[in-house]
């Protein structure tokens, strides 16, 4: 337990701790400073303090841990808008593998009010998961970072589990980080690959390192625990759903009042998306070959007609043709859709690593021996500019449109 610790002879009473408090933690007693047991050690007061009078005393590491001590799988179920986001599926999917593979449970973390808990507990159980720990409080009905780093880092410490997977999501990258740090653990963000080292049973945590060059496999120090890592929506597929699975439903409430939180959700502005390829069952996706900006024009009208997403190369991007929601790839967006049609794109490593597991792939190109045709489903040798369109004309007559 971290310690706050405020030196009378130092301290000058001059208050400037006091508003730096977020969680009003801070009073004056016979002009000088005191602490409460609200403080949460966040270390704000420690910054602002002109006379260095306040310090943050952290316990010491333990030179080991009880490693016996950590056990079972744990996904974070996020949810938004009423809604299981499809990449905790998917990694309860992924964690079905790692917990058989060390012999432990899998369980699901789900953070959230009354009302829809219930729901999603269920949800997850048919994805997989043995146990879910919930969390309930109206503090938990949006996600707030204060509120869900606090529920999920007490569920951490009391449960103890071995690994906890988040989506690399908005939510899950900030919400992850925070756990962590508060945890003193380590992370290993944006991850496109997990298994388990045979040895040691410790997680394997592959991600893209030194600008996507190198892929990187990083254990984490055993020292430290739980394992914990992001991975990107889509890159694992999702598991059967089984409505008829049982699972365990642990639940707990959160100790923790509104004025600990620091922000307050007023309201949710929905942006604009056009872009959306992470859902998208077709994509029709333009490389360099198409030319230019103009070049887009062809590959907009065949994705008009099949409702499809459009999506690019980054040699398509980085030449200012399409903007970069667009971009398909290791350093874009990871995709998996029933049709995924390539055209005027060679199939580097580095965009294959993005959509090589669509369920069906079309290449368009008039070099026969690019590298696209060696994991596409259907190759069609030839100018793009003439097959896209014979293309768009028959689905036109074939679906009505
Ligand atoms: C760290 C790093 C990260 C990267 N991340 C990504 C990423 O996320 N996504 C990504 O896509 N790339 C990424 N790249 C770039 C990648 O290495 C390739 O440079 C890029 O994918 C090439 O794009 P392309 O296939 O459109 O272009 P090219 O490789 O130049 O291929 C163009 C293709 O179009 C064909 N062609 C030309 N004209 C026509 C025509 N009229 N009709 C039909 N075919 C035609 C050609 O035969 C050729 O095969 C990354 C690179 C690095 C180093």
């Amino acid at each position: 337990m971290a310690r706050l610790l405020i030196d009378k002879d130092t301290c000058t009473g001059c208050e400037s701790c006091i508003p730096a408090c977020p969680f009003g933690a801070l009073s004056m007693k016979e002009g000088v400073a005191v602490v409460d047991e609200k403080c949460t050690f966040c270390g704000a007061c420690v910054d602002v303090c002109p006379v260095r009078a306040i310090t943050l005393e952290k316990e010491e590491k333990a030179a080991t841990i009880d490693l016996s001590a950590y056990k079972d799988v744990w996904i974070f179920i996020e949810h938004e808008f009423g809604k299981v986001s499809n990449v905790s599926f998917e990694l309860l999917g992924e964690g079905r593998k790692l917990a058989d593979a060390v012999g432990s449970k899998l369980c699901g973390m789900l953070l959230g009010d009354k009302e829809s808990v219930d729901q999603f507990a269920k949800e997850a159980i048919a994805y997989g998961a043995e146990k879910v720990y919930v969390m309930e409080s109206p503090l938990l009905k949006q996600y707030r970072t204060d509120s869900y780093a606090r529920a999920a880092v007490d569920l951490i410490r009391k449960y103890k589990p071995e690994i906890v997977l988040f989506g690399a999501t908005t939510q899950g990258r900030d919400f992850a980080g925070t756990v962590a740090t508060t945890l003193e653990t380590g992370l290993t963000a944006d991850c496109t690959g997990l298994d388990i080292d045979p040895e040691t049973k410790y997680l394997r945590q592959t991600r893209p390192a030194f600008g996507g060059n190198i892929m990187a496999t990083i254990l984490d120090y055993p020292n430290y625990r739980p394992q914990m890592a992001t991975v990107r929506p889509k890159v694992f597929s999702m598991p059967p759903r089984d409505d008829s699975r049982k699972g365990e439903i642990i639940r707990e409430t959160l100790q923790m009042t509104e004025d600990q939180v620091r922000t307050t959700i007023l309201e949710f502005i929905k942006g604009a998306e056009t872009v959306n390829l992470v859902d998208a069952e077709i994509i029709v996706s333009g490389g360099r070959g198409v030319g230019g900006p103009d070049g887009f024009k062809p590959i907009r009208e065949l994705a008009g007609v099949l409702n499809a997403a459009v999506g690019a190369s980054r040699a398509a991007v980085d030449s200012g043709w399409i903007p970069y929601e667009h971009q398909v790839g290791q350093t874009g967006r990871t995709v998996r859709p029933k049709i995924y049609i390539a055209c005027g794109i060679s199939g580097s490593i580095q965009h294959q690593a993005g959509m090589k597991t669509s369920d069906i792939i079309v290449a368009i190109n008039k070099d026969p021996e690019a590298p696209i045709f060696k994991i596409a489903t259907y190759g069609v040798v030839g100018d793009l500019f003439t097959v896209l369109p014979l293309l768009t004309q028959e689905f036109k007559k074939r679906l009505g449109r």
